[in-house]
């Protein structure tokens, strides 16, 4: 059959050209090209988004936990548009610069959690955890160890949908029917005290995760593997703190073993947890780090890699020597506007106080979570961190038992709560929501937030019963 071209006869009913011609990104393709999107969003301000019909929704996971600063902000537009008068566009390749990449890399580096050399610019998390592979592997080559290229990521961890990261990604519907992990992957136990932790202390959770990671170290052999990959708090993967004590006792083993410790920071970085950094909040210190979603609070795609002076010496010095100028960089790396953004949204971070407001804020949306789900009987565990959190059913709280993931318990609750007027997600592999709204949400909205949850929650749970 020959495909017609389109015909826009319809071309102000957004929700039927987008079931006709778009191609969504983590989406169930043969529903949505049934059933078409729930809404179709055209304005957002604050914490809130409208739809083309004018209905209003609190978005509880601003955007993809990414507009930190809230939706609609005249300065952001300003700052963009004023870049994109004076220098659309500069490319950096073969040492080519422009003003704001450089003033941006600067205060980055004034900004890490620990001592930091340089940054690499990249469009998205995804690109930018890429690049730290490469740098691992560049940095080994380097130095001659031609066999140290294995990464160790965790289980339900999530670094991306690229080639490599969705192979590091911890989830197995990342890896279904793309051929993934690549072979240079392996993953570690995942720090989940509901499953993994169940009856165990903090301790012993923590001993027992060194443990299972120090038995994978030795049985791949440790002049096989580059580097670690970590967020400081887990987030698609299910919003996992590790245990106390985790990250002291991991960080010894890598360094014994030479392991270079990659931060993923993609969420956790500038504020979500009320510090600037995850990193600072669990006692890391990563050899790299990857910064995105709120370097700019989505305004515009810009992610980072920042690199230590142990790995920036290395590339510099002998990598240069043996390999030439360095072989890796994007069309939109440095991307002027992109830095532009950044520091208007760092500028407005900084201003109105907001880390230590996602720190308030945070404690508050916590309690009321905790208030209205905790005693549940088929919520397992309410858990999170400051302006993160999340909400996990199971069918039986003591043993504890999962719900049969046909039943799609989380995404039934999304949907009442989406009926509900609040936006939220159900995350991958799990019957877990998820909360990480904007920093400048109201308790007000949060109050809002939490009671249509808990009318959701009774729903589905009314219809499983
Ligand atoms: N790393 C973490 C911790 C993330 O949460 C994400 C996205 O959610 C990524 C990496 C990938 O970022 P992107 O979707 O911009 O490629």
């Amino acid at each position: 059959m020959t495909l017609q071209p389109p015909t826009h006869n319809f071309e102000n009913d957004y929700a039927e050209l987008d079931r006709r011609y778009a191609f969504h990104p983590f989406t169930a393709l043969a529903d949505h090209e049934k059933n078409g999107p729930a809404f179709v969003l055209s304005h957002g301000e604050g914490s809130t988004l409208t739809d083309t019909q004018g209905r209003r929704y609190i978005d509880a996971l601003a955007g993809l936990w990414c507009v930190n600063i809230g939706y609609g902000r005249a300065e952001m537009g300003e700052a963009m548009a004023e870049q994109a008068r004076t220098l659309s566009y500069a490319h950096a390749f073969s040492s080519m610069a422009a003003d704001k990449p450089a003033m941006l890399s600067a205060r980055l580096i004034n900004m890490a959690p620990v001592p930091m050399s340089k940054v690499f610019f990249g469009n998205s998390g995804s690109d930018a955890n890429d690049t730290q592979v490469k740098l691992a592997w560049l940095y080994n080559n380097a130095l001659g160890r031609v066999h140290k290229k294995k990464i160790i990521a965790r289980q339900r961890g999530y670094h991306g949908v690229t080639l490599m990261t969705a192979g590091m990604t911890g989830l197995p519907g990342l890896h279904a029917g793309f051929d993934l992990p690549l072979p240079m992957i392996r993953h570690t136990t995942a720090p989940r005290r509901l499953w993994e932790g169940h009856g165990l202390s903090d301790a012993e959770f923590a001993a027992s995760l060194a443990a299972d990671l120090e038995a994978l170290i030795e049985a791949e052999g440790a002049d096989t593997i580059a580097a670690m990959i970590m967020e400081p708090l887990m987030g698609a993967g299910g919003v996992i703190a590790p245990p106390e004590g985790y990250y002291a006792a991991i960080q010894p083993i890598l360094r014994r073993h030479d392991i270079l410790l990659i931060a993923d920071e993609v969420i956790c970085g500038f504020g979500r947890l009320g510090q600037n950094f995850g990193s600072s909040v669990f006692g890391m210190e990563p050899d790299l780090i990857t910064i995105a979603k709120g370097l700019t609070s989505a305004y515009f795609p810009l992610s980072a890699c920042l690199v230590s002076d142990k790995v920036w010496q290395v590339l510099a010095g002998p990598a240069h020597a043996k390999f030439g100028a360095f072989g890796h960089g994007y069309t939109y790396s440095s991307h002027p506007i992109g830095a532009a953004a950044a520091l208007a949204n760092l500028d407005i971070i900084e201003r109105e106080g907001l880390v230590a407001m996602a720190g308030d804020t945070g404690a508050y949306m916590q309690a009321k979570l905790r208030a209205a789900f905790g005693d549940h009987p088929l919520v397992g565990e309410v858990r999170g961190q400051a302006l993160i959190a999340a909400v996990e059913f199971v069918k039986d709280k003591a043993a504890p038992l999962a719900f049969d993931p046909g039943l799609k318990v989380a995404p039934r609750v999304i949907a009442a709560a989406r009926a509900r007027g609040v936006i939220g997600r159900a995350l991958p592999n799990a019957d877990t929501v998820a909360f990480s709204p904007p920093f400048v949400i109201s308790r007000e909205e949060i109050d809002t937030v939490v009671a249509a949850f808990r009318d959701a929650v009774d729903e589905v749970m009314g219809e499983l019963r």
